[in-house]
Formats: C-alpha cells, structure tokens, sequence
C-alpha cells in the first residue's frame, strides 16, 4: 500500500482520512496515531482544560485548608514543638491510609464498568496531559519518565474510575499531582 495515499477513519471523528492527516507514531500498526491531528489537538486540550479546572477548584480549597491549619497551629502553640510535631505526624500517617483505602474501595465499587486500558493508551495519544509531553511506553515502572494511569479528577475528589476521566501520565507527572493531594 502507498502511503502517500493511503487513508483510515479517525478513531474519533470517524471521518476518513489521509495518513499525511494522522501525528506519525513509530509503534503503531501503520505508523500513525488513531485520531487525527485535529481531533488530538482537540483531546489533549480538553483534558488539560478539565485539570486546570479542577486545580483552580483545588486551590481555592487548599487556601481555606492552609488558613485553618494555621489557626490551628497558633492555638497549639502552648503544646512543645516536637509534641506536635509527632501528632501532625501521626495524624497524616492516618490521612494518607484513609486516602488509599478509599481509593481502593471506590475502584473496587465502580469494577462492573470494566475499563478498556488498551483504549485509554490510544485515547492519550502518547501524550502526558499534565506536561504535553510525550510519553515512551518501553520505558519501565519506576522510571520517572514511564506511563502511569492517571484519574483526572481524582477518585478522592469524586471522580469516576471510567475510560473518560482516566488517562495516561508520566509517572513523576502523576507523583506530583498526588503529592499535591496529600499535602495539606
Ligand atoms: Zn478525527
Ligand atoms: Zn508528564
């Protein structure tokens, strides 16, 4: 087949189109994403749009939080240093507990819609949402720079462990958004 004029359907838009209007990715079957360009550009954005909402979301509560916990911290200011310290401690040990178990217990609870992982990668394009940039597959778990499955908005926040609210991230991309999440 001539891939000049060769053609295939956007696994998106479903138009059919010349490869020339497919990203080049080397391991694909023919060489080329499965959404076109315009319907790729159209993905990355809205994913990228749909954290940055979240984030700003985020934000303004984890400015409310900070306050309290100042609040808090003046009023434990009688307490010594390091009494608190170790109660701050073992009072996040518990946080970060409870957040992987709900995590665990809302994928658990949302298994009958089985998500096809083999669709998420294709649907991410190759593409880190977080950074744009692109991700390399054949990189192993725990390099920095290897995928990792990422839930957009978080299931601690509600979202949902469903095909359009997962996507993949770089690894360290995904560790600092969870590290934001844990931080108070
Ligand atoms: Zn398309
Ligand atoms: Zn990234």
């Amino acid at each position: 087949m001539d891939n000049l004029t060769a053609s295939k359907i956007c696994s998106k838009c479903r138009v059919d189109k010349t490869l020339a209007e497919f990203n080049k990715q080397a391991k694909s079957k023919d060489g080329h994403e499965y959404y076109c360009r315009p319907c790729k550009r159209e993905y990355v954005a809205s994913n990228k749009k749909r954290y940055s909402a979240y984030s700003q979301k985020w934000h303004a509560e984890n400015a409310e939080r900070k306050a309290k916990l100042q609040r808090a911290w003046v009023g434990a200011n009688s307490q010594s240093k390091a009494e608190w310290q170790s109660k701050w401690k073992s009072d996040n040990a518990e946080r970060v507990r409870e957040y992987h178990n709900r995590r665990r217990a809302l994928i658990a609870g949302t298994r009958a819609e089985v998500v096809d992982l083999g669709a998420v990668w294709e649907q991410s394009q190759a593409a880190c949402y977080i950074c744009c940039e692109i991700i390399d597959a054949d990189l192993p778990h725990p390099d920095r720079m290897s995928k990792s499955l990422d839930h957009i908005i978080p299931l601690s926040r509600g979202g949902l462990h469903v095909a359009e609210n997962l996507a993949y991230v770089h690894l360290i991309c995904n560790q600092r958004k969870n590290a934001r999440l844990l931080d108070l």
